[in-house]
């Protein structure tokens, strides 16, 4: 049990801006080092950002922080193995799963902007589904946690550990920028966390059904995601 106290009330971004930089001093090798300083500052004002390719992020969170909300993007267009992902982490860890919904149901979608708008569109739909719901949930909170990686993609090599995100208006915490996809296997098999079955089939980032494909052995690991197109991040990380 936490004997940290949970935070009600949102700091001013005065406050939050010398939080970020006093954060962006940690060691950035150490996850757990950082997960210990987020629940130290954030407890209750702290959301982890997961898109249940597994749950190591929810677990490593929960491990100073118990109760955490983690925010799933449900955009109505996920694989059944990603669902099912999420029923397990939300049933076997200590986190509470938010569903961050976008404000169209995707039949509802589908009658204003048309059929598999992802197809013609998927910038308008990546803004509708994911980013204006996100931006919208962040508002409530104070930090956010996400599995960022350098090594996932060129757009990615710079992230830093933590800082202040202009675009959202609260304190960016990535702690595991060091990380492997490996470390993150290895990490959830050490501690049994759920994992996603699409990761060892060919799916090494796993986003919405329609815009993910499967990746050959040695590819570059988000080529499979909107393939084909110039698109390769959906903006929340951009
Ligand atoms: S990843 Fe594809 S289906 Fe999902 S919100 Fe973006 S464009 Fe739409």
């Amino acid at each position: 049990m936490s004997t940290l106290t949970r935070r009600t009330t949102r700091r001013s971004e005065e406050e939050l801006r010398a939080l970020a930089l006093e954060g962006s001093q940690l060691d950035d090798t150490d996850a757990a080092g950082v997960a210990r300083w987020a629940a130290a500052n954030f407890h209750g004002t702290l959301a982890v950002a997961c898109s249940m390719a597994e749950g190591v992020l929810p677990h490593l969170i929960s491990q100073d922080s118990p109760g955490v909300d983690v925010l799933f993007l449900e955009t109505g267009y996920h694989f059944s193995d990603t669902i099912g992902t999420r029923a397990r982490v939300a049933d076997e860890l200590d986190v509470n799963v938010v569903d961050v919904l976008p404000q169209r149901t995707v039949a509802e979608q589908d009658a204003e902007f048309g059929a598999r708008l992802y197809e013609r569109d998927p910038a308008a739909c990546c803004a509708m589904r994911k980013m204006e719901p996100l931006a919208r949930t962040l508002a409530g909170y104070e930090a956010w946690v996400t599995g960022v990686r350098r090594d996932e993609a060129p757009t990615r090599t710079a992230t830093p550990l933590v800082t202040f995100d202009e675009k959202h208006g609260l304190v960016k915490i990535n702690p595991l920028v060091t990380w492997s996809l490996d470390d993150v296997t290895d990490y959830a098999l050490d501690h049994g966390v759920p994992i996603n079955l699409l990761l060892s089939d060919g799916f090494p980032s796993i986003g919405c059904e329609p815009c993910t494909k499967r990746v050959a052995p040695g590819e570059d690991p988000r080529s499979g995601r909107w393939a084909g197109l110039s698109k390769t991040e959906c903006g929340i990380h951009t």
